[in-house]
C-alpha cells in the first residue's frame, strides 16, 4: 500500500518516472489482488476448477515478484498476458460468457503498448506490443465463440452473482485503463518538460560565450537587426582592455581569463535593462544601447569604465588593476550597422592613441 501512495504520488505531481521495476510491481500486486478477491469468492460458491485456477494465479503472481526484483521483465510481461487471456478462457468454460471476465483482455492492449514502449530495460519493443495485441484480439473473439459451444457447468452455482461480478469485473477494466493512461500522460509531461530543459540549455549554449557569458557575436546580430526595425535608435560602445597582452605576459592566461570575468561581468551590471551585452572579439566586447542618445551611451560607458578602473582583480594572491578603453557611436539614419560598428571603433582608437583608460564619443 505504502508503494501504491509513492507511485500515485509520481505520477499525480509528475516529477519522476515509474521505474520498469514499479511499473511491473504495479500490474503484477494489481492483478495478484482481483486474482485474490476472485479465489474468495469462486470458493465460496465452490466452482473448484475456478477457486484452484485463481489460487495458482496468486501465487505465481507472487513468484513472479522474484523475477521482477531480478530484471527479468519479458517473463512476467508474457505470464501476465497469457494469464489474463487464459482466465477469460476458463471462466467462459465454466461459468459463462456473461460474467464479463473477457474485458480484461481489451484492458491489456493499451498496457501492453505502454509497457513495451516505456521499457528502459532493451530496446522498445513495438512489434511485441503489437502481435500481443492482435492476439489479445482475436482470443477476445474465440473466447466469445468458445461461448456458443460449451454449456457452462457450474454456471447455476454463480448465477445470483451474474450482475455483481460483470460489475466488479467492468470496474477493474476501467480502473486499469484510467490508470495507465494517466501514467502514459504523466510519462509525456515529463518527457516534455526534460525537452523544453534540454532546449534551454541548447539556446543558451548556441547564443552565449562560454567563458564570459556574454552574448556571441550571432545574438547580437540578431539584435543589431532588431534595433535597426525598431526605429527608435541606438547606440554602440566598443570596449577593448589595455594592455591585456602585458596582462596575459606577465600574470599568464588564466589570470588574463579573470580579467575578462569580471569586466564581462562589471559591463553587464552596468548596462543592465539598457541594452545588450556581447563579446564581440577576443577582448572585445560591444554593447548596444537601446536609446540613440549619445548621453545615455555616455554615462553607461563612463560608469563600466570607472568601475573597471577602480575594480582590484584578484588570482592566487596577485593583485592587479586594469583599465578599459571605449569608444561610442550613435547610429544615424540612412547608416549601415557596419558603418556604426565602424565609427565606434574610430572612437575607440582614439581613445587608446590619446592615452586609453577613455571614453570617446
Ligand atoms: P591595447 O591596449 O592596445 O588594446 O593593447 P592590448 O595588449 O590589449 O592589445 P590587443 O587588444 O591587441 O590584445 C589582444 C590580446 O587579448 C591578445 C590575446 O592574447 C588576448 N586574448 C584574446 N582572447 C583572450 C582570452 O579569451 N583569454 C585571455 N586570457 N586572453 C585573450
Ligand atoms: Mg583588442
Ligand atoms: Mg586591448
Amino acid at each position: 500500500m505504502k508503494h501504491y501512495i509513492s507511485y500515485a504520488k509520481k505520477i499525480l505531481t509528475g516529477k519522476a518516472r515509474l521505474t520498469d521495476k514499479e511499473k511491473f510491481s504495479v500490474i503484477i500486486y494489481s492483478v495478484a489482488l482481483v486474482h485474490l478477491f476472485l479465489s474468495v469468492i469462486f470458493g465460496y460458491f465452490r466452482v473448484l476448477p475456478l477457486f484452484i485456477f485463481n489460487v495458482v494465479s496468486v501465487l505465481t503472481y507472487l513468484s513472479c515478484t522474484q523475477l521482477i526484483r531480478r530484471e527479468y521483465f519479458w517473463p512476467v510481461y508474457c505470464i501476465t498476458y497469457f494469464e489474463i487471456i487464459l482466465h477469460s478462457f476458463v471462466t467462459t468454460i465454466f461459468i459463462g460468457w456473461q460474467f464479463g471476465f473477457a474485458q480484461y483482455i481489451i484492458a491489456l492492449i493499451p498496457v501492453g503498448y505502454y509497457i513495451c514502449y516505456t521499457m528502459n530495460t532493451g530496446h522498445r519493443k513495438m512489434g511485441i506490443a503489437t502481435g500481443s495485441a492482435f492476439f489479445a484480439t482475436a482470443s477476445f473473439l474465440s473466447c466469445k465463440l468458445l461461448s456458443f459451444f460449451t454449456t457452462s457447468t457450474y454456471e447455476h452455482l454463480m448465477h445470483t452473482w451474474e450482475l455483481k461480478l460483470y460489475i466488479f469485473n467492468s470496474f477493474c477494466t476501467f480502473i486499469f485503463l484510467i490508470a495507465f493512461s494517466l501514467i502514459f500522460i504523466s510519462e509525456i509531461r515529463i518527457t516534455n518538460a526534460q525537452l523544453c530543459h534540454q532546449n534551454e540549455i541548447l539556446d543558451k549554449l548556441a547564443s552565449t560565450d562560454p567563458l564570459t557569458g556574454l552574448y556571441n557575436r550571432r545574438s547580437m546580430d540578431v539584435f543589431l537587426t532588431q534595433a535597426l526595425k525598431a526605429d527608435a535608435g541606438f547606440s554602440l560602445v566598443m570596449c577593448d582592455i589595455d594592455n591585456f597582452k602585458g596582462i596575459n605576459d606577465t600574470y599568464g592566461h588564466d589570470f588574463g581569463d579573470i580579467v575578462l570575468k569580471e569586466i564581462a561581468h562589471i559591463t553587464t551590471q552596468q548596462v543592465g535593462s539598457n541594452g545588450y551585452v556581447c563579446r564581440w572579439g577576443g577582448e572585445e566586447i560591444l554593447i548596444l544601447v537601446s536609446s540613440s542618445a549619445k548621453e545615455t551611451a555616455g554615462r553607461i560607458a563612463e560608469n563600466i569604465r570607472r568601475n573597471v578602473a577602480n575594480h582590484v582583480f584578484e588570482l592566487n594572491n596577485k593583485w592587479i588593476h586594469c583599465t578599459l578603453t571605449l569608444g561610442i557611436a550613435a547610429y544615424k539614419d540612412g547608416d549601415t550597422v557596419e558603418e556604426t560598428i565602424t565609427n565606434a571603433d574610430y572612437n575607440l582608437y582614439q581613445g587608446k592613441r590619446s592615452g586609453k583608460n577613455k571614453v570617446v564619443a
